[in-house]
């Protein structure tokens, strides 16, 4: 497919905000695409060259891409820049020069271009571009990048330079995306579940997308685990009492602690991994040293990060499967040395201590360690333990649909158990009871808690891994707050209310926010916010405000509620709230019979969770529903 075809997709896609239109024209780009074309378009719908989960950048500011366009056209940097600030957008301002120095050529030879850009062209182009690294790079970016815009028609520049600035804004999900590769190869979207279910084992939908197109169902049956691509994590359910527990896991279940720091999945290949290899030197630059990846093109990626061997193995991931490997050298020297397998993924929560007392620190001061810069000083001040509580894949096997007990028994295998802190061991077995009733559940929630731990997970001896899903094969035991919530609501941010009086200062009165319809793919409101924040708090989501303002409502946003502005929907918040209750206002679980939806009263800010939660990860539409019955039950 050429560019300028995909373009025009690109103009109808920014055309419209309605999910089923959505759907529609991404499953007709999908039919006029080819295999080989398809993971490519994929990614480069979501602004990337790669899956999400790797960290490649194609990183232009916008002086650097303003001189991209400005040797393209014959311009001065300034020249463009000023364009820019006239027409609010970088495409635009691109696609005008575009289209007087097309206009001109037209007049003088009859013709626009004679060639015309690919698809893969264009993609390998920015891949290029995202690969350059140490000296020279700003000169090879920025020519590159004009060398692409000279051979694209007007309406391929307007977009393409959005991807390297980071402002394609096109808004749509993941579940989008698979509904329409369903709807473009059966007719139907029957087979989103099927596509779901190997993207949730790989989280790439590029390859899955791939996989898809070549090998349909089939192909996709075939999909597993690949020790080096983060899988999408199971999720805890939650319930109100220990009876109800009992009723859902049976007379025998196991129950840990609920550690209180962050989410890991660290992945550990004793052979290396595959594709490129990276080198950052002291100052963080990137520097690809080989690529041994078998397309040719991007696959997977290996961290060799100052040259340290041993993280070529090892791969660790957050909760929104962020590749944090970098951040963590202790983990991933820990994982090196005192995992007991060639092959593994394994799940865990990493807690910070005190190498002082070796006592665990809490969660703010654990989330300190989630950092890119000063790594090795933040690691001796606050080194990590994880509690390791489930193992997916073990020496070159998936071992997912293995009930819990049996993969429990595989992780005491390979791992010391025991819960002292010590310098000398870093992965550690999560403790583990196996209780048969709801007294035992109260009493070792008792204790969970007055160790000073958030609560208790309770697990379902004979469930699968399931991957992606929330589900009551694990149960969330927390400690209940002030009030009637027992758990908080993670929110993502969706407007901003401007200030008045003392909050003029900081451009920020009030904040929407919106919780993620899974079935729908939007996100719908529930809230306005404009307690608990702290001023440095108020100024921040200015400044996210001002790097994430759009000029109309988002795709993918349902609202009934108009706030001074809209932002991308990005940031998750986690908020606090006294009840659920309905209102006429927010459209979230609207129900047209009552002409309501849900509302949080007393919302407060807890924490800002955009590190490691994406917005689809924000609590759902469907988790609301059951907190907001499970709150009459408690009473
Ligand atoms: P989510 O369920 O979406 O992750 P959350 O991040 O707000 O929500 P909770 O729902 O409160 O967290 O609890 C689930 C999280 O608890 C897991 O994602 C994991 O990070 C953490 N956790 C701590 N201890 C355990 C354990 N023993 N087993 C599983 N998860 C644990």
């Amino acid at each position: 497919m050429t560019f300028e075809k995909f373009s025009q997709y690109f103009e109808k896609l920014d055309a419209t905000t309605k999910r089923l239109e959505l759907i529609d024209i991404l499953s007709k780009l999908f039919k006029e695409s080819k295999s080989g074309e398809v993971g490519n378009i994929c990614y480069l719908i979501q602004g990337r060259v790669a899956p999400f989960f790797e960290p490649i950048e194609i990183g232009m500011a916008e002086k650097m891409v303003a001189e991209a366009i400005g040797k393209s056209y014959g311009k001065s940097k300034e020249d463009v820049l000023k364009l820019y600030r006239k027409k609010g957008n970088m495409g635009l301002a691109a696609q005008e020069l575009s289209n007087k120095k097309h206009g001109t050529l037209r007049l003088r030879s009859g013709q626009a271009r004679d060639t015309k850009l690919s698809v893969n062209e264009v993609f390998a182009k920015l891949l290029e571009i995202a690969k350059f690294a140490g000296e020279g790079t700003v000169e090879k970016k920025v020519s590159t990048l004009a060398n692409i815009l000279t051979k694209l028609d007007p309406t391929s520049v307007k977009h393409v330079v959005n991807i390297p600035l980071g402002t394609l804004r096109l808004g749509i999900g993941d579940p989008t995306v698979m509904d329409a590769l369903s709807l473009a190869k059966t007719g139907k979207k029957d087979l989103r579940p099927v596509i779901e279910d190997a993207y949730n084992k790989t989280s790439d939908l590029g390859y899955v997308a791939e996989t898809f197109w070549a090998k349909g169902e089939k192909g996709l049956e075939n999909v597993h685990l690949v020790v080096g691509k983060p899988v999408r994590p199971a999720l805890a359910e939650r319930l109100p009492s220990a009876e109800e527990v009992i009723k859902r896991v049976g007379n025998e279940f196991a129950a840990e602690p609920k550690f209180d720091g962050f989410r890991v999945q660290v992945h550990l290949n004793r052979e290396g991994f595959l594709g490129p290899v990276i080198a950052r030197n002291s100052k963080n630059d990137e520097a690809i040293l080989e690529d041994r990846s078998p397309r040719g093109v991007y696959t997977e990626f290996v961290e060799r990060a100052r040259g340290d061997k041993e993280l070529s193995q090892v791969k660790i991931f957050s909760r929104n499967l962020e590749n944090m490997t970098h951040s963590f050298p202790d983990l991933a020297e820990g994982v090196l040395k005192e995992v007991k397998a060639k092959s593994a993924i394994l799940e865990g929560e990493a807690i910070a201590y005190n190498p002082l007392t070796s006592e665990f620190l809490p969660f703010q001061e654990t989330t300190k360690r989630r950092r890119k810069y000063k790594i090795e000083e933040k690691a001796k001040e606050l080194p990590l333990v994880m509690f390791a509580f489930d193992v997916l894949f073990l020496d070159g096997k998936d071992i997912t649909q293995k009930p819990y007990s049996e993969r429990r028994k595989l992780l005491e295998k390979i791992l010391p158990a025991g819960r002292q802190i010590s310098s000398s061991q870093t992965i550690r077995l999560a403790e583990e009871k196996i209780l048969t009733n709801s007294k035992q559940i109260l009493e070792f929630f008792n204790e969970s808690i007055s160790e000073g731990l958030e609560g208790i997970m309770i697990k379902k001896l004979d469930s699968p891994y399931k991957a992606g899903g929330r589900g009551f094969h694990w149960i969330k035991f927390k400690r209940a707050q002030s009030g009637e919530l027992s758990d908080t609501v993670d929110c993502v941010l969706l407007g901003i209310y401007a200030g008045k009086g003392k909050r003029t200062e900081f451009g920020v009165g009030g904040l929407l926010v919106g919780v993620y319809d899974k079935k729908k793919d939007e996100f719908v409101t529930i809230s306005r916010v404009g307690t608990g924040l702290t001023d440095e708090e108020f100024r921040k989501v200015n400044e996210i405000g001002k790097k994430l303002k759009l000029g109309k409502k988002p795709a993918r946003v349902n609202s009934k509620v108009e706030p001074s502005y809209w932002v991308e929907p990005k940031v998750v918040l986690e908020i606090y709230a006294d009840e659920i209750t309905r209102s006429p206002m927010y459209t979230a679980g609207w129900d047209p019979d009552t002409g309501s939806g849900f509302a949080l009263r007393f919302p407060r800010l807890v924490k800002f969770r955009e590190e490691d939660k994406r917005p689809e990860d924000a609590t759902t539409v469907q988790e609301i529903e059951k907190m907001y019955k499970l709150q009459y039950k408690k009473k």
